[in-house]
């Protein structure tokens, strides 16, 4: 099957009438329905298409934009001196249909992969070609992502994916029960070298930061109100931590330091240094990220 090649051209370039240069007949001119072809397989510069008839078989025919040159073959027997009329009525078809222009034409590729990085802040990156490819799919052609961990900056991808999770309203209302903010502190003890914790409540200001006066609160007390089994495990497990004096740990005590680590509450965690001052006060609680202290030895960094 010969192919029948168009120097010196793409289908950017080429119009309707160029087409006219290079066939015997002029019947592509008058359609301008393209809705029954279709790719049978198609990439960038390169597609088979056939078109959908109900009473007689249509041939496929292939384009290709090779380098300068577009080449085309057609599966029926005329001779290819010329384009024969599928060939035509095809190429005609790539030309005025964006869902298959697309595929041969990178200025237009080049417009939609732009809209499409924005909606990922990639617009800025100067090849698009790298993150996005299109995919033709029922009638349409749409740019999708290369990489598929990519995610759109649309408002509620940032809020399920970048912004800091939030705990449940339930949880949150516990936490400003009084309109305090209950705190976990980490402290070590005056003379011992071992770590306490207890929960701590404050007020706070507008951006959330702990104001003075810093109180004790009693876990005790909080373990009669929790209903949640993890709750209550680990309001036991401060509570067995709030007054330790033991320099080595046991393995319940270990794991109470578990439970206390993850944290199922989401109270913000400080750590109460000594050398700011001997007081708990806004002053000397310094935030900590309790998940330092997951998938080590509790007593290893204590
Ligand atoms: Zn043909």
């Amino acid at each position: 099957m010969a192919a029948y090649i168009l120097e010196n051209t793409s289908i950017s370039a080429l119009s309707v009438y160029d087409l006219l240069k290079h066939t015997s007949g002029s019947a592509f001119l008058e359609i301008r329905e393209f809705h029954d072809i279709y790719p049978i397989a198609i990439e960038n510069n390169n597609g088979l298409f056939t078109k959908n008839l109900s009473l007689q078989d249509f041939p496929s025919v292939s384009v290709s934009q090779i380098g300068h040159s577009l080449a085309s073959t057609c599966t029926c027997s005329s001779s290819k001196e010329k384009l024969c009329e599928h060939q035509a009525e095809i190429i005609c078809g790539i030309l005025e249909e964006k869902n298959f222009r697309i595929f041969f034409d990178p200025f237009l590729r080049k417009k939609l992969f732009i809209a499409k990085a924005k909606i990922y802040g990639l617009e800025n990156e100067a090849d698009l070609d790298t993150y996005f490819e299109l995919e033709y799919a029922e009638g349409k052609t749409d740019a999708r992502p290369k990489i598929k961990e990519m995610l759109p900056i649309d408002e509620d991808t940032f809020k399920q994916y970048l912004l800091p999770q939030r705990s449940s309203v339930i949880n949150e209302l516990a936490l400003q029960e009084n309109g305090k903010k209950k705190i976990l502190v980490i402290g070590r003890h005056r003379y011992y070298s071992h770590l306490n914790f207890s929960l701590m409540e404050a007020e706070t200001t507008q951006a959330g930061k702990i104001k003075n006066p810093v109180n004790s609160v009693d876990a005790m007390q909080l373990i009669w109100k929790a209903e949640e089994p993890m709750h209550i495990k680990f309001y036991t497990a401060v509570n067995a931590f709030q007054n330790n004096y033991n320099e080595d740990y046991n393995s319940s005590e270990l794991e109470a330091l578990k439970l206390i680590v993850q944290n199922p509450m989401g109270f913000e965690t400080y750590y109460h240094d000594r050398d700011l001052s001997e007081t708990v006060s806004s002053k000397s609680l310094v935030p900590v990220n309790l998940e330092n202290f997951a998938g080590r030895n509790p007593a290893g960094c204590i």
